[in-house]
Order: C-alpha cells, then structure tokens, then sequence
C-alpha cells in the first residue's frame, strides 16, 4: 500500500462508537452500576421490545396481554427498581437521573413508546420521591418494587395525571377542573377528601393501580391545590376510560380516566397542616410538577437523541446495499461496493444527523449529570435554610436571592488565575452550600428546558432526514430500525411532559438569569481557548456566536420598535422564544465539543480503544464542527432577525436595493453611518457607481449602534473557515466505516 494510502485508511473512521467510547463521552466510564443498568435495558429493548415492534404490536392502541409482557421484562431486568434507593430495594445509589436517563436512550433506541411506558412509572412516583412524607415514600416505592426472592406479591404501577380535559390543564398548568373537598371530618380523626379528577392523555392508565392526580381545593376548609395518591381500591369510581387513539408511542398505554374516590387527607402529597380549621397542604400543585418535571423532561429528550443515533448504521447499511443484486452491478464495482454513498448528498444529510444525535446526547446527557450534582445540593440548601429559619416557597426565593452577588463573585473568582485572586474567599464561596446550589441551579434551569425543547423539536425535523434517506422504505412498517415510526413518536415526545411553547416559555425567564448569563460569558473565553487548541471543533465559530447571541440578548433587552414598544417581554414570544432556540443551538454544540476532549483526554487510558481511537476523535471532531458551523448559521440568522427586523425598513430608491444598486459590491461596514454623523437630508455613504445609497434622508439613523452587531456577524460568517472541509471529510468516512452485516434486534 502507498504511503498516502495508508495514512488515509489509519485516519479513516474503523467502526462505529462502542459501549467504551460511549462510557467516557458521557461520563459513566467508573460507574459499573450504570454499565450494567445500560446492558440489562438493552437486552430488553433489543429483544421483547423489538420483537413485540416486529410483530405489529404497534398497530394496536389497546393494552393487550402481549404488551404486558414489557412489565415483566422492565422487572426482570432491574429497569423498574433502578428508580428504588437501595434501602428501598433499589441498587443504584445515590440520585438517579443519569440512570433514568440512559435507561431511556437505551429503550428508546428501539421503540420510545416502551420508554415511556417504564418512565411514566416512575413519573407517577416522582411526586411521592420528590415532596412525598416519608411514609408515603417508604410505601409507595417499596410497593412499587418487583417482589423479591420469596415475596408473592403484585408490583403496583403507577400513573401521573395532570392533563385534564378541554378546556382545563394542557400548557396552563394552572387551569385545574379536578377538585377536592372534604367528604367526613370527625372530630380528633384525618379528615376524609372527596376527590374528583377527570385525566386526559394518561400514560400508563390501562393497568395503573395508583394515580397521582393534580387537583384544586373546590372547598373553603382546604387551602389552594395539591397533588393526591388514588388508589384503584378506595371507594367510588376509579375508571381507567377510553384508549386515546394514539399514532405513536403504541407500546406505552394512554387513556382518559374519571376518578370520583374518598380517600384519607393523609394522602395529600407532602402532607398538611391544621390552620384555623382549614387543611393547608405542604406543597401546592404546582410546586411539585416543577420538581418532578425538570428532572424527567431531560429523560424525555434523551430519547428523541437514541433514535437520531440508532438511525446511523441502518441508513448507512441501506445506502450501501441499494444497487446491490442487479445483474449488471459486479462486486467490488464502486456502484456495488458503495451504492448510494458514491452520492455526496446522502452522505452529507446523514453526517447532518448524526452530528445532531452526537450534540442533543452530549447536551441530554450533561443535564443529567448536573441534576445528579443538584439533587444533594438541594436537600442541603434545604436544611441550610431551615436551620436558618427561612420558611419555603416566596422566603426562600428571597433568602437565596440576597446570595446572588456571592454566587456571582464565586463565579467571577473562579475564572481568575489563582495568583491573582483572593483564594480565601474563593474557597470560602467553594464551600457554601448555597452559592454552590445558586450556581448549578441557575444552569439546570436552563439546561433542563433546553434539553426537552432542542433535543425533541429540531430532533424531530432531523428525524425526517433520516426517514427521508431511507426512500421509500423509510415511511413504511418494515423500514430497518423502525424509522418512519420513530419520526412520528420524536413529535410525541416534543409535546408530553409540555410541549416546545412551556420549555421556551421557561427560557424567556431563566436565561436572563445573571448567573446563567455569567456562565455563558466565561463559556466564550473557554471556546476561545479551545479554539485556540483545537481549531478543528469548530469552537471559535461557537465561541463568535455565543457572543452574537449575548450582544442580541442584552440589546433586545434595552431596546424597542418601530412603534417604541418594548422587545424582550414575557408577552413579546415573537423576541423571547426564538432567542430560546438560538440558545439551545449555542448549548449542544458546546457539550459535544466538551465531550469529544473528554475523549481525547480519558481515550488513551483504555487500551481497547487504543488503535481506533485516533480516527474517531478525528471523525467525531468534525462532527462538531459541522455542528457548530450549523449553529452559527441558526444563531446568526435568528439574531439578525431579532435585531434588524423590528425596525422600518428605509424608502428606497426606485431601483430597490442590493443587486441593482451595487450595494452587494459593498464592504457592508461602509453602510455605517453613525446617528450623530447623519443629519436629516444628508447623504450616507455612496453605491460604487457613486449614487447615493440609501438615498432618503437620514435611513441609516436604523444602524445607529448596531455597527457593533454587523461586525460581530461578520466575524461570525468567518469563523465558518474550514466546517465544509470537515464535512467532507467526515462524508468521507461515512463510506469507510464498517458496520456489522444486520442490525442486532428482530426487524
Ligand atoms: C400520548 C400522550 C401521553 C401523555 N401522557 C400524559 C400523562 O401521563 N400525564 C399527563 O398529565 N399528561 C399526559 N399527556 C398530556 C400532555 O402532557 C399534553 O398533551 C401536553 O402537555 C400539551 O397540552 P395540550 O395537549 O392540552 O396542548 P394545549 O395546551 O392545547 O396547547 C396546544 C399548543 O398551543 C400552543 N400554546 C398553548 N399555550 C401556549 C402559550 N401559553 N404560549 C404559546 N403557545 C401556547 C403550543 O404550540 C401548544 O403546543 C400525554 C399526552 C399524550 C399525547
């Protein structure tokens, strides 16, 4: 083999990434609890999951007893008690949402409806584990748990209800028809509630033996709203309702039941207590769908990235094998040996998509892990402020709020180099519990609806490529990997657990936070440096884009329009939501680049991974910079939008602008013209033909201040040097990488 040729075939990508590689991108190299959790989970998803997929029992929205064999499966394998602490029964110790998490991508990569149908269990215990009293949790979670060796038990299964029927609970949360009321109260006894709680869309209904159900006070002697357990037993009317005729998730059961039960105050989630003969409840509804929702919401975006990721090798294997068979295509002919990938295109749409699998896994997952830190750090923030006297709930928010410039100095010290800061105070800022908290909090709020929105709704559309590559194939049952079905279930997940509108919705608040905004300022230096190292990831265009995004953050939120109305408002969704996605651009694109140096840092120490390991980060390095060029393009495009685009637009001359006037032959930088430099009726700068250019008076007043912005895009768009060759590059490898012969699970 030539020399040249032989360095190609070393730098060529050998085989797709691993369970080792995977283990060090995502951090779960030293957790061997977590290894095994993702082996046992893939023995179920690739096994009863795929085949009850492979036998169509999809094409049904009835629980059916061949569906329920998944319960047993999620038992056997340890899926269901992974959620358990161990002194509950469980076997993962510590907070669990990075378990849950590859839990989900695991089963998730081959059907998602069995997912959710293993997480909505959890998601009815998830109110219980996260404000439940310890009673209810030391019972429902020991329920909730597969019998152990010589228990003869039933496993009680849960489901959460929230969504009520219209016009009540979807987005608005707040909007609660079920009511609860006090049905008996003897004097010196619990009280007995009366509760009535209609569910639309209710995963898991068809065999639940509990609900958690979201309900307000429809009675003067219990305060505001709460969350109640129901269970299947207690008097009254406890009916699962009809199927909702779902076209996707069909593994997982969804119904809209009607509960009309007398049950024990006890059962008021969180507890209560007696005030002047009124029934205060601990929690309100409210503050206890947060808690549950911005851990499981990661999950949920998790599962969107297994499809993106499980749609690789079955494309790849589709494209190669396209023209093989036909009687005049000879093996090893370029046409037999790569089929469709002689083609750039496809090639080049599926490095699209799996560049996004690779950025929404990095970004799911790094949330998750974050939430693994928090959860401590909320129940010391807790018993920090508790011990300080501070009550829950608004004096809270205000105790914690007085710490916000600690948190900031923390944050600010913490980027200076050591000898030029004050280490005392730095480490004393390390070790209070509550900046620490202030910190990781003002990130996993945004991390958290970042994750749902991004992963899921631009999952979705990237899902369609996938689809798209396979042809005709793709949107038929029997397309390899089940691809058409996991394009239709990717959309589901964009809208359960709130749809896109309720993630940005929460991004318009906690991305103004200034801890979070500082972050993002120290992330700029960090691509920076990056770039600076390895110019190959494509982090200095991040690092240019990340700075637009702050620049267009900080003006909109001075700024107003045409009409002098103000921009960045709560109302104005038309400002704050597209800012939100441009951010969560900004965020995959970083996590990707930072777990591809985990890579190449932590790669060497395994030595299976020591021959291939090079041409994998070169591959996987191009894969981020064709994801960070993207998002430069997203976040520009959207802030020049934002910016721009709630101004008026100029007169102008008879011949319109830009081809016919010559402007296209202009630096745009000449287009400047300062405010105080322009008078009405003055004449800004001139086209190359040497006609004025805009011609009516005073129009460039609409850059006045924004030079700043034109020269920060322009920087933006030169960044993108190098992200085409990077594609190509990793097209390239596309045709190269050897895949196994079949898929490892029944089609
Ligand atoms: C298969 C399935 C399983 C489900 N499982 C459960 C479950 O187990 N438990 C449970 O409680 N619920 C469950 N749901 C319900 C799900 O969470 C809701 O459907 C979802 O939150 C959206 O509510 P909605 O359908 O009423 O949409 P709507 O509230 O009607 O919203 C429709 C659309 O309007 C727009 N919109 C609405 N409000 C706003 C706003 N303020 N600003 C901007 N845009 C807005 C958005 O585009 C939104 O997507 C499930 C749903 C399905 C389909």
């Amino acid at each position: 083999m030539a020399i040249d040729e032989e360095k190609k075939a070393v730098d060529m990508l050998r085989t797709l990434p691993g369970d080792d590689v995977r283990q060090i991108l995502w951090r779960f190299a030293d957790r061997y609890d977590l290894q095994m959790l993702v082996q046992a989970a893939r023995a179920v998803a690739r096994g009863p999951v795929a085949r009850l997929v492979a036998e169509g029992a999809r094409n049904s929205h009835e629980w059916t007893d061949q569906k329920t064999q998944l319960l047993r499966a999620f038992d056997e394998s340890g899926i269901t008690a992974a959620y358990m602490d161990p002194d509950q029964g469980g076997f993962v110790q510590g907070p669990k949402n990075l378990a849950l998490a590859l839990t989900a991508f695991e089963l998730s990569w081959v059907d998602a409806g069995a997912a959710t149908c293993s997480l909505a269990g959890n998601l009815a215990l998830a109110p219980i584990h996260e404000r439940g009293t310890p009673e209810q949790r030391e019972t429902y979670m020991r329920r909730a748990l597969p019998p152990q060796p010589g228990e003869d038990r039933q496993v009680s299964r849960g489901a959460f209800s929230l969504t009520e029927p219209i016009p009540y609970v979807g987005v608005e949360t707040g909007l609660l028809s079920g009511k609860v009321r006090v049905a008996e109260w003897q004097e010196g006894k619990d009280p007995v509630l009366q509760v009535d709680k209609r569910g639309r869309f209710i995963t898991n209904m068809g065999f639940a033996n509990f609900v958690t159900a979201a309900v307000d006070s429809g009675d003067d002697r219990i305060k505001g709203s709460c969350m109640v357990i129901l269970e299947e037993t207690d008097p009254g009317v406890f009916d699962r309702g009809v199927p909702t005729r779902k076209l996707v998730h069909q593994l997982s059961s969804t119904r809209d039941p009607v509960f009309s039960l007398r049950v024990p105050a006890t059962r008021i989630i969180g507890g209560y207590t007696l005030k002047d003969g009124v029934i205060v409840p601990r929690y309100s509804h409210s503050e206890i769908i947060e808690a549950v929702f911005r851990r499981t919401r990661v999950t949920v975006g998790l599962m969107t990235s297994a499809k993106l990721l499980s749609a690789i090798e079955p494309v790849i294997r589709y494209h190669r094998g396209r023209f093989r068979g036909g009687e005049t295509i000879a093996p090893g002919s370029p046409r037999y040996e790569l089929g469709l990938q002689q083609k750039e295109d496809v090639l080049h749409r599926l490095v699209e998509v799996w560049a996004t699998g690779e950025a929404s896994a990095s970004l799911g997952f790094a949330a998750a892990r974050l939430f693994d830190e928090l959860d401590p750090l909320e129940r010391r923030k807790d018993e920090v402020l508790a011990q300080q006297g501070v009550g829950r709930g608004s004096a809270q928010t205000k105790a914690l709020r007085r710490l916000h410039k600690d948190a900031l100095e923390f944050l600010r010290l913490a980027v200076r180099p050591g000898t030029e800061r004050d280490g005392s105070r730095h480490q004393a800022l390390l070790a209070d519990p509550l900046v620490q908290f202030l910190v990781r909090d003002a990130l996993a709020n945004v991390l958290c609806p970042a994750v749902k929105l991004w992963n899921t709704g631009h999952g979705a559309t990237m899902m369609r490529e996938a689809v798209s590559l396979m042809g005709g194939y793709g949107i038929t049952e029997d397309c390899p990997g089940f691809l058409g079905q996991k394009w239709m279930d990717a959309q589901l997940e964009a809208t359960y657990e709130g749809p896109e509108a309720v993630q940005r919705r929460q991004l318009t608040v906690t991305m103004i936070n200034e801890l979070f905004v500082e972050q993002l300022r120290m992330w700029i230096a960090e691509m920076r440096e990056i770039a600076f190292r390895r110019p190959g990831t494509g982090a200095c265009a991040l690092a240019s884009a990340m700075a637009l995004w702050l620049w267009t953050l900080t003006h909109l939120q001075q700024a107003t329009d045409a009409e002098g109305a103000k921009l960045y408002h709560g109302t104005r969704q038309g400002v704050t939501f597209p800012l939100a996605d441009a951010l969560c651009w900004l965020l995959a694109a970083r996590y990707q680049i930072l777990d591809v140096l985990e890579l190449e840092a932590k790669g060497p120490e395994n030595p299976s991974l020591a021959e291939g390991l090079p041409s994998l980060l070169n591959f996987l390095t191009d894969l981020c910079h064709v994801q960070a060029a993207r998002t430069a393009g997203e976040v520009g495009r959207i802030c020049a939008e934002l910016v721009h685009g709630y101004n008026r637009h100029p007169a102008w001359d008879d011949d319109g602008c830009g081809a016919t006037c010559g402007l296209a032959e202009l630096d745009p930088l000449d287009w400047f013209v300062p405010a105080t430099a322009v008078s009405a009726g003055d004449t800004p700068n001139a086209t190359p033909d040497g006609r004025p250019h805009p011609p009516k008076a005073g129009p460039c007043v609409r850059f006045d201040g924004l030079e700043q912005f034109v020269r920060m895009r322009l920087k933006l768009d030169g960044c993108l040097t190098g992200a085409r060759l990077a594609k190509d590059r990793a097209a390239a490898a596309l045709s190269t990488v050897m895949i196994p012969e079949a898929l490892d699970y029944p089609q």
